[in-house]
């Protein structure tokens, strides 16, 4: 049998979570909540299977989740979004990632990434017959050379992928980069897909810098986004894709061949939640922003070098004086010598990558946090 991704295995997230529940570890691998999601939108996710809400929604999604979706933009980011037209929910970002690429990478396209990336892209861009172009961004700062991505840039160019708060750096994108972003896209025929899942995780007091804030931008974009995320609700698979009409046209003749249409209860019961306590959504950078904190105070003692996180779930560390070891070595070495289990970054590169960095996801208790700290404070 002739594999149509021979390169690829099982994913990173997959292998970790196995190793840390075999091990008994503490997960801090795989990305996702400790804690529940919301009791209303439980309750409410209860109520509409019990009401009944249990068949097909039209394909692009229940209308008054489209419309809280555009409410949200709107308030967020200032955008004018057609509720109908331009949303189209999705189960998770996910597919939603999948399917903008399908709509618009064909055959032999090019389609520029950044590495560390979130595995999922470049199987999406394969699978569709297109190449990725990755560009390669290093600790300590990620930061992009524009410059780069400009020479990068050719006839065959189809997209930009872009991560913003980036799994798995932590790191935002700036004025500049948006900016530098917009310069290109406008010079050539290419669009982007916009990866905002951590869009309501960012720290410091920094906004989340949306490409749904900028009309010429947003007039080539996909931007994609998960209530995961949002409502602390990974399981669930519910996330969205805004796009402007014509694009959202092409991305809803493949949505409809993918899945058609999501869970009918979930959307029902994220509108109420949106509906009825938006304020969840506003408070999510301050809860975050209080975990980061427990376990970087907590790891201040030890021999790892905390990177900034200006956004996500998650803390990248340097072990450099921690050990010799490679990353995916020194990652198995701590589920199974230390207790803990990470994510080691090289596996989000497609060029070897010989930075000492693990990432940590800090979705957890403060318990947690802590029981995994003083175990890495005496390594
Ligand atoms: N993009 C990024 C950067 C992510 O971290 C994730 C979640 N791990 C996704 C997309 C996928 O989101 P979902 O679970 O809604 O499919
Ligand atoms: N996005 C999550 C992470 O970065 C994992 C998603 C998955 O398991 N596919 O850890």
């Amino acid at each position: 049998f002739e594999s149509k991704l021979p390169n690829l295995g099982t994913s990173i997230f997959s292998q970790m979570t196995t190793l840390a529940n075999q091990y008994e570890a503490i997960n801090l691998s795989q990305g996702f909540p400790e804690f529940d999601a919301p009791e209303l939108l439980k309750k409410q996710l209860n109520h509409y299977v019990l009401e009944g809400m249990n068949q097909y929604s039209p394909s692009s999604g229940v209308p008054r989740l489209q419309q809280q979706i555009a409410e949200l933009a709107q308030r967020k980011y200032g955008a004018e979004i057609n509720a109908d037209q331009q949303v189209t929910v999705t189960s998770g970002a996910t597919e939603a990632l999948f399917v903008a690429i399908q709509a618009i990478v064909r055959r032999g396209d090019e389609v520029i990434i950044f590495d560390p990336a979130y595995d999922s892209y470049q199987p999406a861009i394969e699978l569709a017959g297109g190449k990725s172009v990755n560009i390669a961004l290093h600790a300590p700062d990620y930061v992009i050379d524009w410059q780069a991505v400009a020479s990068a840039v050719n006839k065959n160019t189809r997209a930009i992928i872009i991560n913003t708060p980036h799994n798995p750096s932590g790191k935002t994108l700036k004025q500049q980069d948006i900016n530098a972003l917009k310069a290109i896209v406008s010079a050539h025929d290419l669009y982007v897909i916009s990866d905002e899942v951590y869009e309501h995780i960012t720290f410091d007091g920094q906004p989340h810098l949306s490409v749904l804030r900028d009309d010429a931008l947003f007039a080539k974009s996909f931007v994609i986004s998960s209530f995961g995320k949002t409502f602390h609700s990974t399981g669930w698979k519910m996330g969205y894709c805004i796009a402007p009409t014509s694009l959202a046209v092409e991305f809803r003749k493949i949505h409809q061949y993918v899945t058609f249409s999501s869970f009918t209860p979930a959307q029902h019961a994220l509108a109420d939640m949106l509906e009825q306590q938006g304020e969840h959504v506003d408070e999510l950078s301050e809860f975050y922003q209080q975990k980061r904190d427990v376990l970087s105070n907590a790891l201040k003692g030890s021999r790892f070098t905390i990177l900034p996180s200006e956004g996500t779930y998650f803390l990248l560390l340097d072990y450099s004086d921690v050990s010799e070891l490679n990353d995916v070595e020194f990652c198995q070495w701590l589920v199974e010598q230390a207790s803990v289990a990470a994510i080691p970054l090289s596996v989000f590169y497609q060029q070897p990558s010989y930075d000492k960095v693990i990432r940590l996801c800090f979705a957890k208790s403060d318990e947690t946090l802590l029981q995994a700290a003083e175990i890495l404070c005496q390594l």
